[in-house]
């Protein structure tokens, strides 16, 4: 279970809130870490004295900038930007940018603060951070996208490089919008800098497997969850939301390792496919033709395709939330243990309120938190950075051996770490303890900076 926050850990809470008004989705994040954290203080008082909690909350930088932009009609848009530089502890800032209409600087905020401790769990050398801009970019042309991303790019470039701060994917910013942003970095500074972004084309400095890493990742992960309940993916019926970059490599990976996945969701609705989700023609549909996921009952009429309804209504076994944030709520995990779930891996960042990860831990559903499942996408992104460094290209083989390795690993100090702190099989507390942990340690030995 989440854990009550420890009495010295509440002013500390109430001064994040009112730092940061109106920013509900980072609150959300700070509260689900700081709920944990009551252990680790009385075990380590010198975070205490050092002020690590506060401090961690606080980004070291927060850039916020004006994005203009001209449509193909000729009109001026105006779009703004923003980089969370949130903690350099541990390496240069690295987390993703997300191009979507509801991004504001809390949505950045809650996503910077989670990367800190996602990415000290995969034990490559890279702190945290987080951008993106609240363009849409759906059902914009190839020269839209360019021109903003150059524009966007325009401002950005000064703050970032391999050394300092290093960008990567998230929703809206797939391996197109990379290729545009990288391009302007190099016209702007002139140097071929192929570590500075992450989630390049094979073509131009890319890593074999990034693409999947995220999805092949939380299925793995999963996989480790299952095995402790002596169980396995053989046979079980699962569901995905969502059905970008994390939900069509999760549902590869599951089909691969012997599931069936018979859903899986776009924000309009949702299709269930009681044969098996056709992954072949949802790669189609999204990846190449960027259409619809309603559009699949066109081309498999046995399938149905469902909105207004929640995904999380149909039984399973296990579910993967791989969308966007608080899409699984209280009444959608009742609904998922009532109809049997024993496993949840969260593909998406913060998928699942508190109210429903509450309900799973009390009902001993497996739980894989967003920051220990989904780390395999930064960590191949951290390897993707290894291989530019050395001026090296890795088999996809290769590169899949090493995401396992890190995934395994995260699911043992997870694992052991919420035993060490008195919460068995909690991974939530596990997974928010080694990676606070790692950084604070890092923090006190470098000072105060
Ligand atoms: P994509 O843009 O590729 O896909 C996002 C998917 O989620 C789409 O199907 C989209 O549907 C759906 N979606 C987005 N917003 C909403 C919403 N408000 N309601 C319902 N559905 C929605 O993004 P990714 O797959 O890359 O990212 C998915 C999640 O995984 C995010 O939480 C992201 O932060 C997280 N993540 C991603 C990583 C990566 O490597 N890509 C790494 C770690 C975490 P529609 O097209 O209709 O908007």
């Amino acid at each position: 279970m989440t854990t009550k926050m420890d009495e010295k850990l509440e002013p500390i809470f109430q001064e994040v809130l009112s730092r940061n008004p109106g920013e509900v989705e980072f609150h959300q994040a700070v509260r689900e870490v700081l709920e944990s954290l009551g252990p680790v203080i009385v075990k380590y008082p010198e975070f205490g004295q050092h002020k690590i909690i506060e401090r961690i909350c606080e980004p070291e930088r927060q850039i916020i900038f004006r994005v203009p932009w001209q449509d193909d009609k000729g009109n001026v848009q105006i779009n703004r930007g923003f980089r969370v530089e949130f903690n350099s502890a541990l390496g240069p800032y690295k987390g993703g940018l997300r191009f979507h209409e509801s991004v504001y600087l809390g949505i950045i905020k809650f996503l910077g603060f989670e990367q800190i401790f996602k990415n000290a769990l995969t034990g490559l050398p890279i702190g945290g951070g987080k951008g993106g801009s609240d363009f849409d970019p759906k059902g914009k042309s190839d020269n839209e996208i360019m021109r903003f991303c150059q524009s966007f790019m325009t401002e950005l470039y000064r703050h970032l490089g391999e050394y300092t701060d290093v960008p990567a994917g998230d929703i809206g910013v797939g391996s197109r919008e990379i290729g545009y942003l990288f391009g302007q970095y190099k016209r702007i500074t002139n140097r071929y800098e192929s570590g500075v972004i992450t989630g390049k084309g094979l073509n131009y400095g890319g890593s074999m497997v990034r693409t999947e890493a995220t999805g092949y990742g939380a299925v793995f992960f999963v996989d480790e969850m299952l095995k402790v309940r002596n169980e396995s993916f053989a046979e079980k019926i699962c569901v995905v939301s969502g059905s970008g970059n994390v939900a069509i490599y999760t549902i590869e990976m599951i089909n691969e390792l012997g599931g069936k996945v018979v859903a899986c969701s776009d924000s309009s609705g949702y299709v269930y496919d009681e044969k098996g989700i056709d992954l072949e023609l949802v790669k189609q549909l999204k990846e190449v033709e960027r259409r619809r996921i309603s559009d699949y009952t066109q081309y498999r009429n046995h399938a149905r395709f469902i909105t207004g309804k929640s995904i999380w209504d149909i039984p399973c076994q296990v579910a993967m939330p791989s969308a966007t944030q608080n899409e699984l709520t209280g009444k959608d995990a009742q609904n998922l243990i009532k109809n049997g779930c024993i496993a949840v891996g969260e593909g998406a960042n913060m998928p699942t309120t508190p109210e429903g990860v509450k309900k799973f831990l009390e009902a001993g559903v497996s739980f894989g938190p967003g920051k220990a499942t989904n780390a395999g996408g930064v960590a191949t992104s951290a390897l993707e950075m290894q291989q530019n460094a050395s001026r090296d290209s890795w088999t996809f083989a290769y590169t899949r051996e090493r995401l396992q390795d890190i995934m395994k690993n995260i699911h043992e100090v997870t694992y052991e770490t919420a035993e060490e702190f008195g919460s068995p099989r909690n991974y939530v507390v596990g997974a928010n303890i080694a990676g606070f942990i790692k950084v604070a340690n890092a923090m006190v030995a470098m000072g105060l900076i």
